[in-house]
């Protein structure tokens, strides 16, 4: 392959995975602390880590090292693990030779993490004539999910990433699809259906070529009622060289012409996690050529402590991203898996978060949604924080609209959160506001409680805790 170098960049432009087995060749790394590597090498024996060239070179700054939010972002930390657990693998690691203990007691702490019995793979799973089309999901009426089985893998990974249990290949846990028929065939059965969402990992991870063999059966006519077609990709931010200089990349901005050709709206649901991603000259000519196709790029990605857990980057991200063309879409939560007590923000503060982060920006900055949390019975956004006695006295709208500025009350048995459903599995549902107790260190769903008593929702039936965790871990892309 020809190696070709952007203009002011030294760095090779053919894609080069980094991760535990040759991370010793960076000179980046080299030049770290002795201790933090180690570190983090005993914690990569856990959590899979992969990286490349490009985001060590340009979204990582190594002066801020270990603080930096793209390396918080890639590269495994020490507190993703308890002591315990770090304890455990360390003493195995320096006693070397029994490697066979490692691997056990490695098995037993991703199991914990995010446990993945049966069960969930069914859920949502569409089915046609009463056969489960795996990696094809039906949630929402508008939206059909569709996991092609070359795309379950990312040109880095994100630390906090529920998919890692697919990436590192433990047994059953891939969820993934290879034919496109049945999907066409689901699709002609259901014209109520307008987008389909092809996710991961990452889809722009597939060569052209394979990428086409899924979406140009979906350009057919007749399947006119598929009017958007949304990929979900990290590409953009970890690997735009994707769209400019791989080797099939102009081939690729062909078949994104393509659908535009054939009357249909293709979206472009980029990652960004973080203002630096849209920084690099050739992560804007990625933006410029895609926009040149007549796609759309939007842009979300979660809420994550140690990496974007502040409003001003959220505006800087959604500033910098409306002036190259790109639209706002979702804050999400982080969900419930993986070291999530290392990456989570409890919901009364990632509320706050969006709301500064919105409070900052003009219009076309603030078509964000979120933060948003996506749980067995659907989208919840927290809408806001109210004080008991003034959702008594007033009307709800004028409440939401003042609600912002200072905290109503210390007390928080004082004090209501509010939310509603983006999205409802029960559609009845969608689009309705709720009332949750306040709690300043809820993170989840799990830990919600109704403002007005109870011990669960009205929306949530029995049973549907206790599988909160499994449940929606694999069955949802993150980035839905
Ligand atoms: C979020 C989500 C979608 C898409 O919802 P939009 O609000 O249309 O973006 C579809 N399916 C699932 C399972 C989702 O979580
Ligand atoms: S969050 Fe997305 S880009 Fe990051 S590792 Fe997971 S699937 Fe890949």
């Amino acid at each position: 392959m020809t190696t070709v170098t952007m203009p002011g960049s030294t760095e090779p432009t053919h894609y080069h995975a980094i991760g535990r087995s040759n991370l010793s060749e960076l000179p980046e790394w080299q030049k770290l602390d002795a201790q933090l590597r180690h570190e983090i090498d005993i914690v990569a024996r856990v959590l899979p880590f992969r990286t490349n060239r490009y985001v060590v070179e340009n979204l990582i700054d190594w002066s801020r090292v270990p603080d930096d939010p793209i390396f918080q972002l890639v590269f495994p930390q020490r507190g993703m693990l308890s002591e315990a657990d770090f304890d455990d693998v360390r003493t195995l690691v320096e006693s070397a030779d029994d490697s066979e203990a490692l691997a056990r007691a490695v098995d037993r702490i991703r199991r914990r993490l995010n446990p993945h019995p049966g069960g969930q793979l069914t859920h949502n799973t569409a089915t046609l004539a009463g056969r489960p089309l795996p990696g094809v999901q039906h949630k929402y009426r508008e939206t059909v999910v569709f996991f092609p089985a070359q795309g379950q893998t990312c040109h880095a990974y994100c630390t906090y990433c529920f998919r890692w249990a697919q990436f590192v290949g433990m047994q059953g846990m891939r969820i993934e699809t290879r034919s496109t028929s049945d999907l066409v065939a689901y699709l002609r059965a259901h014209p109520e259906v307008t987008d389909v969402l092809i996710t991961g990992g990452d889809p722009m991870i597939m060569a052209t070529r394979t990428l086409r063999r899924y979406i140009e059966p979906l350009l057919a006519p007749e399947l006119a009622h598929i009017q958007n077609i949304r990929i979900g990709t990290k590409s953009v931010a970890y690997w735009p060289h994707r769209f400019v200089s791989d080797a099939d990349a102009d081939d690729c901005l062909r078949l994104f012409e393509e659908v535009a050709a054939a009357n249909r709206h293709l979206a472009i649901m980029g990652h960004y996690t973080h203002p630096v991603e849209l920084k690099p000259a050739l992560a804007r000519e990625a933006i410029r050529r895609i926009r040149d196709t007549g796609a759309q790029i939007r842009m979300q990605a979660p809420l994550i402590r140690h990496v974007n857990d502040a409003p001003e980057l959220w505006s800087e991200l959604w500033r910098s991203g409306v002036r190259l063309g790109l639209i706002p879409y979702y804050m999400f939560i982080e969900r419930d898996t993986g070291p999530r007590d290392y990456f989570s923000v409890p919901l009364v503060r990632a509320h706050e978060i969006f709301r500064r982060a919105a409070a900052n920006v003009s219009g076309l900055a603030r078509a964000a949604q979120g933060p948003t949390m996506s749980v067995l019975p659907g989208k919840i956004r927290i809408l806001g924080v109210v004080a008991r006695s003034e959702l008594l006295d007033r009307q709800l709208p004028a409440v939401l609209h003042n609600g912002g500025g200072a905290m109503p009350s210390a007390d928080p048995r004082e004090q209501i959160l509010v939310c509603d459903f983006l999205q409802a599995r029960d559609a009845r549902l969608n689009q309705t506001v709720f009332f949750a107790a306040f709690d300043p260190g809820a993170t989840w769903l799990d830990q919600m409680r109704p403002a007005f008593g109870g011990e669960r929702f009205a929306f949530e039936q029995a049973g549907d805790r206790d599988r909160t965790a499994p449940l929606h871990a694999l069955t949802e892309c993150l980035l839905d």
